[in-house]
Order: structure tokens, then C-alpha cells, then sequence
């Protein structure tokens, strides 16, 4: 699933492509993926020019005139693409917003779980994101973090893909945060020492930031907005590396199921 880097490349490339284009139409081969409905939407967004574009956890929201949002959720396998109506389109295209300059924004999605889904004011943005934590790069605090590692015996690595309490982690960075701290992923969040709280928190930081840089991880179906690859997936440290030299000590990396998630970690150096 995209995560906060490969959501926050989406985001910054169409804040630049998109500004400024009107909609002129909205269509789906999959109406279940458009919330409210179809008809809704479309009455909606008909004729709106797009203000701008962000990212609130792993949700896109694409700004349009009269206090419209536009709110996209890639979940498992969606793809946005920025591309000129003469290009072919992808096999598991479900819907398409045609825009102004001879331009669309398609919405690929393999398995069928993401969505567009439309906001309407600011009372309703704010109740459709008040499910999510604090963002790493915004309002997450140290003290914060701190209260709620000691205020759960949960597994760290669950707490922290919680998306109630932390924006925007998901298995690729939580897996590669708990590395560079020297956390192992099932220990209970209550039982990390205040040092080794801080470590987590700079961690998370360090690895979301590589992210960012090597523009997301594309060792599934994740693609930015042009279509072309992120390149994260060559610098993973523990995900998906079982079997393989852990960087630090040599040891092989394990794999266990954690909440039903792969999940990989060095047993030396993650004690
Ligand atoms: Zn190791």
C-alpha cells in the first residue's frame, strides 16, 4: 500500500500539474469507488478549476473552487496518473477526470479498494479527517509519542501502522524505522525506554524522509503520478530482505507475522 512518501511524491508532482486545470467530466467503470455517487460527484465538479493539492495521512485531497475537495484513497493497488488524452490507458483504468489543455487524471486500481471521494465544506474535511493521528512531518511531537508508547502494551510496530495515532506508516517504514532504532517490532510499546523512544521517533523521521527522496518504493504497484518508478524498494533495510545479510551485524534477517503483516527484523540487533 502507498504510504506517506509515495502519497506525499504523488501529491507535490500533481500540486504542480493540476493547478489552475478545470474538470470537465468525471467517468468510472467501477461506480463503487465513487463516494458519494457517481452523479453526485459529477454534479459537483463539473466546470471547477482545481486550487491545489495535499496530503493529510495516506489520503490525497485535490482542492477545487467553491470549498470542494476531492478526496483520493489509493489503498492497496491505486494509481493516479497525470496524462494527455491521446495516451493509451491502463487495463485496470475505473475512472477518468478529463480535464482542461487536453489533459486527464486517470484512476488506476487493480483490486479495487481505493476511492474518490467527494468533501463538500469545511465542516465535512475536518470530520473526514479527524480519524487521523498526528503527521510526522507536522504535529507529531516527541512528548506526544512518547505518552502513547507508554500508554499501550500493544506490539510497537502495530502501534506505530496505527493510523488513529500516527499518519501515514505502513509496513515498508515501520519495518525499516524499527531497524535503525534497534527495536524489535513484537516488543510491547510500553516497555521502550525513554532513550529508545527517542531513537523510534528520529527513526521514523529518517526512514519517511529516504522515502520522500528516492521518491516512494515501487516493489509492488506503486507509481507517481507521470507513471515512472520510485526507487526506495533498492534501499530497504529489513523489508522484504529475509534470508538476506542484515546491514549492521551480518546476521540473516527473519521474517514473522505480525498483525497478520510480514514483518522483518535482524534478531541480533533487534532484541
Ligand atoms: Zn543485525
Amino acid at each position: 500500500m502507498p504510504e506517506l512518501p509515495e502519497v506525499e511524491t504523488i501529491k507535490r508532482d500533481l500540486a504542480k500539474l493540476l493547478a489552475g486545470k478545470k474538470i470537465f467530466n468525471i467517468s468510472t467503470n467501477t461506480p463503487k469507488q465513487i463516494r458519494p455517487s457517481l452523479k453526485t460527484v459529477k454534479k459537483n465538479i463539473i466546470g471547477k478549476k482545481i486550487k491545489g493539492v495535499k496530503r493529510r495521512a495516506k489520503l490525497l485531497l485535490i482542492f477545487l473552487e467553491d470549498n470542494l475537495v476531492l478526496g483520493v484513497h489509493l489503498k492497496m493497488t491505486g494509481q493516479l496518473f497525470f496524462k494527455k488524452n491521446t495516451e493509451p490507458k491502463n487495463k485496470h483504468q475505473r475512472a477518468v477526470i478529463t480535464l482542461s489543455e487536453g489533459k486527464e487524471l486517470r484512476f488506476n486500481d487493480l483490486r479495487k479498494f481505493g476511492y474518490l471521494q467527494l468533501i463538500k465544506g469545511k465542516k465535512e474535511l475536518d470530520s473526514t479527517l479527524e480519524k487521523y493521528g498526528p503527521e510526522p512531518f507536522l504535529d507529531l511531537d516527541f512528548v506526544y509519542f512518547k505518552k502513547l508508547l507508554t500508554s499501550t502494551s500493544r506490539a510497537i510496530k502495530i502501534v506505530l501502522m496505527d493510523q488513529s495515532k500516527i499518519s501515514g506508516i505502513g509496513n515498508i517504514y515501520a519495518n525499516d524505522a524499527l531497524f535503525l532504532a534497534r527495536v524489535n517490532p513484537a516488543k510491547p510499546a510500553n516497555k521502550i525506554t525513554a532513550g529508545k523512544a527517542k531513537k523510534l521517533y528520529n527513526s521514523i523521521h529518517q526512514v519517511l524522509k529516504a522515502g520522500i527522496r528516492f521518491r516512494g518504493a515501487s516493489d509492488q504497484s506503486y507509481l507517481d503520478a507521470l507513471g515512472q518508478k520510485g526507487s526506495y524498494q533498492d534501499h530497504f533495510l529489513t523489508y522484504k530482505r529475509a534470508g538476506e545479510k542484515c546491514f549492521n551485524c551480518g546476521a540473516k534477517i527473519k521474517r514473522i507475522k505480525l498483525g497478520g503483516r510480514g514483518t522483518f527484523y535482524c534478531p541480533i540487533c533487534q532484541k
